[in-house]
């Protein structure tokens, strides 16, 4: 047992292995050649659609559910509600969950890449103390959303909500709109009607 298997006892408790094609297995970062933490976003058709923003942190995906998905655009806040610690696997996943499982829908994979701490330097804090602050800066180098993001705990609504807003950087653009003009999956290529036509059917 590694330190970050308590972290998806919640994970774990949401589902049964025996029903769903997510990945159960804990943190391993054995056999990566790349050290550096990733990001993944995941567009997911479920009850409503969304996009899950996960980020690499201590061995597990800290994950938000983002309704609106990200923006390029500086001045937008995009509502970002907390969810359970990921496997680090679940970067990897790309299908339909089955109904009368949790979360129920399809995945795409929207975006992934590695990302960096912005803070820098002998005092720098680390991104798991940032976000226990409640205020994080990270650098993204995906294939779709690239520079500077902030991640910020407001205390509106009972403390639970995170705003995702992008940071004013040379890559910000208010003219982009890549959730609408760029569906497709980074991964395969696939839209989320594709994911859900070609592995949708194949029930048990
Ligand atoms: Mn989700």
């Amino acid at each position: 047992m590694s330190p970050s298997d308590d972290k998806l006892a919640r994970y774990r408790e949401k589902r049964d292995p025996r029903r769903t094609r997510e990945p159960m297995g804990g943190a391993n970062r054995r056999g990566r050649d790349d050290e550096r933490p990733i990001f993944v976003i995941q567009q997911h058709d479920a009850s409503t659609l969304h996009y899950d923003f996960r980020l690499e942190v201590d061995g597990v995906l800290r994950s938000w559910a983002v309704p609106k998905g990200p923006s390029t655009d500086p001045r937008v806040k995009r509502l970002a509600i907390p969810t359970e610690d990921h496997p680090l696997a679940y970067a990897d996943f790309e299908g339909v969950i089955p109904e009368g499982s949790y979360g129920a829908g399809t995945v795409l994979i929207w975006d992934r890449g590695h990302y960096r701490n912005l803070e820098e330097g002998a005092d720098a804090s680390s991104v798991a103390e940032q976000l226990a602050e409640g205020h994080a800066t990270i650098w993204l180098e995906g294939q779709k959303l690239q520079g500077g993001y902030a991640l910020i705990h407001t205390r509106l609504e009972q403390g639970k909500d995170w705003l995702l807003v992008k940071i004013d950087d040379d890559a910000a653009d208010a003219r982009r709109n890549p959730t609408s003009t760029e569906p497709a999956s980074v991964v395969t290529g696939r839209t989320l009607a594709q994911v859900a036509a070609e592995e949708g059917t194949d029930d048990d």
